[in-house]
């Protein structure tokens, strides 16, 4: 599915990949993945990384923007010399098991007609093969932060000659806490290098990072920063919160869904709503933190391949899932975290498919709702379901003409404050 539907292409940026200055077997590979044109993120990032220069972008899964880094990243790396033994010349580092892997099975897609060896290595599985194969050397190692450091600290690769760093969906990276992790590679490589950050969002942190880390950046934007895709079509059922398994239930049977990926804020619910569906006969599974990396990678080989209808996810587990033009995302709870939401919603509608994302909100959550609704400058539909009409009311929609809460003549709105919730007569 071409990406034009996305946007047109730029003036003055090529419209094709064969304009972006890639060599014939890079083309070749991704003629092979049916790709026909650029995505504005490749448009941009391509000749940029060709060029050298590094480059920091806003970009979220589904933009293309893995091609975007790694087509040029191999490009470059095809003209210097081979990995040597325990050489690492282009490192990749990514958030969760999941995004390494999907990175490392893009590299292999897109190099498969090149002579250059890629490796992927994260934690959770056994680390001895991993030491084994980085003996030989990498040109391309795609890795989570803590097992890098593992293999670093037990002499398994050196990272004295790496020429490409790149660091995808860094945002998250720092969220789940790998900040020293990254700063302890960062002291590892070789000062004169390329620097990609990829990030969703750009909080003051990631720009404090990016400050140490980028010179004289490219600066790239797929999407409005912290805007969902366009493409996604946004809704929100009030109910109650013990109604929700219920309301998911009914939503999925009604509607005859038959891929959704369901967001859960805690790992406990995510089983027991997983467990849930699949007494009453719908195939659900459940993927977080808690689950070995064996029943992480079956729960989604089964989801992509139509045996496991409802995955229910956390946050970090479902991040950077990549599962093509996936129809539905459901918010069983909203997100603590705002930015979170825009994360979760980025799931759906992609490649310009048109996607469904359906937060289930109660009375409770209404502060958070104020937060989500901010920060994507839009307020979310509303619409009941018949027989789920919550007891306990939701907030009225958020004000977001400009008023910010206060009169013309600038005292406090009475309204002002977040009304408690109140009970349905
Ligand atoms: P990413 O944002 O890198 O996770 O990519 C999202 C999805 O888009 C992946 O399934 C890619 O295979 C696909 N993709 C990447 N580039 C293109 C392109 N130029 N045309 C069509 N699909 C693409």
């Amino acid at each position: 599915m071409p990406f034009t539907t996305i946007a047109p292409p730029e003036a003055g940026l090529a419209a094709d990949f064969a304009d972006l200055g890639l060599s014939e077997p890079i083309l070749k590979a991704v003629a092979g993945k049916g790709y026909r044109t650029p995505s504005p993120i490749q448009r941009q990032c391509i000749p940029a990384v060709l060029e050298g220069r590094d480059v920091m972008a806003a970009a979220q899964t589904g933009t293309g923007k893995t091609a975007g880094f790694t087509l040029p990243m191999l490009e470059r790396l095809r003209h210097g010399p081979h990995a040597r033994a325990g050489v690492v010349r282009a490192l990749v580092l990514t958030p969760t098991r999941e995004l390494a892997a999907q990175v490392g099975e893009s590299v292999m897609a897109y190099g498969r007609y090149l002579d250059l060896r890629a490796d992927v290595v994260f934690g959770g599985v056994s680390i001895n093969p991993q030491m084994q194969r980085l003996r030989r050397g990498a040109d391309v190692l795609v890795a989570t932060p803590g097992r890098l450091m593992d293999l670093q600290q037990q002499n398994a690769l050196r990272l004295d000659r790496v020429e490409i760093l790149v660091l995808d969906e860094a945002d998250r990276m720092l969220d789940m806490g790998f900040i020293r992790d990254i700063r302890r590679i960062l002291s590892l490589l070789p000062s004169h290098r390329q620097n990609l950050l990829f990030s969703a969002t750009f909080s003051g942190e990631i720009r404090k990072l990016a400050t140490g880390l980028l010179h004289n950046p490219v600066h790239l934007q797929a999407t409005p920063e912290n805007r969902a895709a366009t493409t996604v079509e946004q809704l929100l059922h009030p109910c109650d919160m013990a109604r929700k398994p219920d309301l998911l239930s009914h939503l999925i049977r009604t509607n005859d869904w038959q891929q959704v990926l369901v967001f859960s804020r805690t790992k406990h619910g995510a089983n027991r709503v997983a467990e849930r569906l699949e007494a009453e006969g719908l195939a659900a599974a459940a993927i977080h933190g808690n689950k070995s990396q064996g029943a992480r990678t079956r729960a989604l080989a089964g989801f992509k391949s139509g045996e496991v209808r409802v995955l229910v996810a956390t946050d970090i587990a479902a991040r950077g899932i990549d599962i093509h033009q996936l129809p539905h995302v459901v918010n069983l709870d909203l997100p603590n975290v705002a930015e979170d939401y825009v994360h979760r919603i980025g799931r759906t509608g992609r490649a310009g498919q048109n996607g469904h994302a359906i937060s289930l909100v109660a009375a409770e959550e209404h502060e958070l709702l104020r937060a989500i609704e901010r920060l994507i400058g839009t307020t979310l539909p509303r619409q009941e379901v018949a027989g789920f009409e919550p007891t306990v009311l939701s907030a009225p929609p958020l004000d977001l003409s400009g008023g910010r809460g206060r009169r013309r003549d600038g005292a406090p709105r009475r309204d002002s404050r977040p009304p408690a919730p109140r009970r349905r007569r």
